[in-house]
């Protein structure tokens, strides 16, 4: 069984204040859904505070960050390590995220860098793929999914996805309100699963799937009865903590 997990990412949103109260909230309502891995993940000056006001509340949410630098250390201006991340309390990274891929302009390959990085500071990668809309309707969609994903295990190898997430992220549904039909992401995640059982049946059968993309508290159920969707990766309905809680659990009827 794959451990259901819900991950949300705060992008470059909040203050001190706003994600005081946000975390207090989803930290209340994590207690009631034990046995899902919910995760948050704030800009990077926010890591700390956020850490702070999670122990306070309990033990039940795991930070990550939303970025990180391919390099161990030095002279690197703006660009955050690893080790600062994990020494924050990170356990995880989001790598390769549409908005970086698109609008920073990472490659695939800085993407497996990042990923290599991640994997040697300790934390687990959430490594997000997608196509935008028009590769799927140039009907490109699998081969850029692929093209992503095989560049990291062609640089990491495939048994670092034994501690790995992938999240499938289509470009055209994050932030629009338009999200993929819950059978439309059935099909990539079975053929992202299969693209990584012709590596290992083994790593496929126990890698988590996440969907992202307008995922939210009215659709979250029926994508996750999806047989290889095993939770969701959450943008704006992350930012309300009764939405994100609602995602939370419709995640724990996975169990
Ligand atoms: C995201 O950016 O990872 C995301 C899924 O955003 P949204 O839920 O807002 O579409």
């Amino acid at each position: 069984m794959r451990t259901p997990m819900v991950a949300g990412n705060w992008k470059m949103n909040g203050t001190l204040e706003s994600v005081n109260s946000l975390m207090r909230d989803i930290s209340l309502g994590a207690k009631n859904y034990p046995g899902v891995d919910i995760l948050v993940f704030p800009a990077f000056v926010h890591l700390s505070y956020v850490k702070s006001v999670i122990s306070k509340k309990s033990d039940e949410v795991g930070l990550g960050a939303q970025n990180i630098s391919s390099e161990p250390g030095g002279a690197f201006t703006g660009e955050v390590s690893g080790l600062m991340l994990s020494d924050l309390g990170c356990k995880y990274v989001l790598i390769g995220h549409s908005e970086r891929r698109l609008i920073m302009g990472e490659s695939d390959l800085d993407v497996a860098g990042k990923f290599a990085a991640a994997q040697h500071s300790g934390l687990t990668p959430i490594l997000c793929v997608g196509e935008t809309l028009e590769q799927r309707q140039s009907g490109e969609a699998l081969d850029v999914i692929e093209a992503q994903l095989f560049t990291v295990i062609k640089a990491v190898g495939i048994e670092s996805f034994n501690n790995a997430v992938v999240a499938y992220e289509p470009v055209w549904a994050i932030g629009t309100g338009e999200t993929a039909q819950p059978d439309q992401a059935q099909e990539i995640h079975a053929a992202l699963r299969n693209m990584v059982a012709s590596q290992s049946a083994k790593i496929a059968e126990q890698l988590r799937l996440l969907y992202g993309g307008s995922c939210n508290a009215s659709n979250a159920d029926d994508l996750f009865k999806m047989s290889d969707i095993d939770g969701g990766l959450i943008g704006g309905a992350s930012l309300k903590a009764s939405d994100f809680i609602s995602i939370v659990k419709a995640a724990k009827k996975l169990i």
